[in-house]
C-alpha cells in the first residue's frame, strides 16, 4: 500500500471540468450539445493582445522572468487598479500568477495550518473549500442567500469569526450565483472587520469588470482601514476572454509578498513570458472589447433569465454580475444533481448542479450564459419540452 497524503486524496475535483469533459464526449459522438456548464467567455481575446503574444513568441522574453512577474506588467496592473479606485498601489504589491486560482491557493497556504479557520461563501467557487482543506485549515462556510439577491448577511459572517479565524474569502460578483454584494452590506462587513484585526481578507474580484450596474459594486480595496490585510484577486481570464492563457494577479499587502514569492519559486518559478506580454497589451490597450463583452452578456442574461422564469417549476433572479444565472429549481420536483444529469444526458444541455458549490446550492442549478443567443434560445426550448414531459 502506498502511503498517500490523505489531505490530497480527499480533496474534490472542480465539478465544472468533469461536466465539460462529459459534454465534449457526448459532442464527439454527434450529440447536439449546448455547453452552459463551464464558466468561460466564448469570445476571442482582442486582436492587439494576440499580436502582442505573437511578437513575444518571436522576440521573447524566452527565459525565466522575476517570480512575481515582469515589472512593466506589475506597474501596469498597479496603475490600472489604482486609477480605477483612485488610490496609490505599489507595483511591488502586485504578484503575477498563472491564473486567478493560484492566488486562492497561496492565500490558503499562507493563512492555513492545523489550528486555523478560514471562512468561505456557500454556495461559492468550489476551489475555495478544497484549497482551505489542502492547507490543513478548517473550512467554515457562510451563507449566500437568494433572498438577499445572492449576497451575504454581514452580521452572520462576522458572527462566525473566532480567535482561530485567519482569513475570510469574499467573492463579488460571485460564482455561481452572479450575485453582487450591495455596497451597504459590504460596508457593514468592512466596519465590523475593524473589530477583528487578526483576520485577513481575500477578495476575489475576478468578475469585477462584469457588473451590469457599476454603482452597485465596491472593491474591498476601497476600505482604507483594511488595506494592510486585503489581498485582491483578479486576472485576465474572464475580463479579456483569456481563460486558457493562465494569467492572473494578486495585490498583496507589501509585507506578505516575500512569502508568496517563496511559494512561487517552489511551485512554478514564474508565468511564461508570452502570456505576460499579452496581459500587458490587454490592460494597457483599448478597453472597448470589455464594454462589448459586457453589452453582449447583458443581452444574453436578459434572454436567459426571462426564458427561465417562463419554465414550469423554475424561478430565477436577475443576477447583477458575472455570466451566471442560478435559478431555483425546487418547483420541478427534481434534485439539482438529477436535473443537471438529465438535462445533459437527455436534452444535451450542460449545466452544473447547485450543490457542486456547497450545501446551500441544493435546489439550484448554475447556467453559464457565455453562449450565443441562438444557443440560449435553443436550450430554453429543449428545457421547456423536457420539463413539460417529466
Ligand atoms: N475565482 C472565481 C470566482 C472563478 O469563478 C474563477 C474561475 O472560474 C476563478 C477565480 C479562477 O480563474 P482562473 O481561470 O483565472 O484561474
Amino acid at each position: 500500500m502506498l502511503k498517500l497524503n490523505q489531505i490530497v486524496t480527499q480533496i474534490e475535483e472542480e465539478g465544472a471540468f468533469a461536466v465539460s469533459d462529459r459534454a465534449m464526449a457526448l459532442k464527439a459522438k454527434g450529440h447536439p450539445i449546448i455547453n452552459l456548464g463551464i464558466g468561460q467567455p466564448d469570445f476571442l481575446p482582442p486582436p492587439h493582445v494576440l499580436e502582442a503574444a505573437e511578437k513575444a513568441a518571436r522576440d521573447g522574453p524566452h527565459g525565466y522572468t522575476s517570480p512575481v512577474g515582469i515589472l512593466p506588467l506589475r506597474q501596469a496592473v498597479a496603475d490600472n487598479v489604482g486609477s480605477r479606485y483612485n488610490l496609490q498601489i505599489n507595483p511591488d504589491q502586485v504578484v503575477i500568477v498563472p491564473g486567478g486560482k493560484v492566488t486562492i491557493f497561496f492565500a490558503a497556504m499562507l493563512f492555513g495550518g492545523p489550528n486555523s479557520e478560514i471562512l468561505y461563501p456557500d454556495p461559492g467557487f468550489p476551489p475555495y473549500r478544497e484549497a482551505i482543506l489542502s492547507a490543513g485549515a478548517k473550512p467554515v462556510p457562510y451563507g449566500i442567500h437568494e433572498a438577499a439577491d445572492f449576497g451575504f448577511d454581514a452580521d452572520e459572517v462576522l458572527s462566525l469569526i473566532t480567535p482561530a479565524t485567519s482569513l475570510i474569502i469574499l467573492n463579488s460578483p460571485a460564482n455561481p450565483t452572479g450575485g453582487v454584494v450591495s455596497p451597504n452590506e459590504m460596508k457593514k462587513l468592512a466596519d465590523g472587520l475593524a473589530e477583528h484585526p487578526h483576520v485577513a481578507i481575500l477578495s476575489d474580484e475576478i468578475y469585477g469588470h462584469l457588473v451590469y450596474d457599476q454603482s452597485q459594486f465596491v472593491s474591498l480595496l476601497q476600505f482604507e482601514h483594511l488595506r494592510d490585510r486585503v489581498i485582491l484577486l483578479d486576472g485576465w481570464s474572464k475580463t479579456f476572454a483569456m481563460t486558457g492563457w493562465r494569467l492572473g494577479y494578486g495585490i498583496w499587502p507589501l509585507d506578505l509578498v516575500e512569502h508568496v514569492r517563496k511559494l512561487i519559486t517552489v511551485d512554478h518559478s514564474c508565468v511564461n513570458g508570452v502570456a505576460q506580454m499579452a496581459g500587458l497589451a490587454a490592460i494597457t490597450g483599448p478597453m472597448d472589447c470589455v464594454d462589448e463583452f459586457l453589452k453582449s452578456f447583458r443581452q444574453r442574461r436578459d434572454l436567459l433569465v426571462a426564458g427561465l422564469n417562463n419554465l414550469p417549476g423554475i424561478t430565477c433572479r436577475t443576477p447583477g454580475g458575472a455570466f451566471y444565472a442560478f435559478p431555483n429549481i425546487t418547483g420541478t420536483g427534481l434534485q439539482s444533481r438529477e436535473l443537471a444529469r438529465r438535462l445533459l444526458e437527455e436534452v444535451y444541455i450542460a449545466t452544473i448542479a447547485g450543490d457542486a458549490f456547497g450545501e446551500n446550492g441544493k435546489g439550484y442549478i448554475r447556467f453559464s450564459y457565455a453562449a450565443s443567443r441562438d444557443e440560449l434560445q435553443q436550450a430554453l426550448t429543449r428545457m421547456a419540452d423536457f420539463l413539460h414531459r417529466i
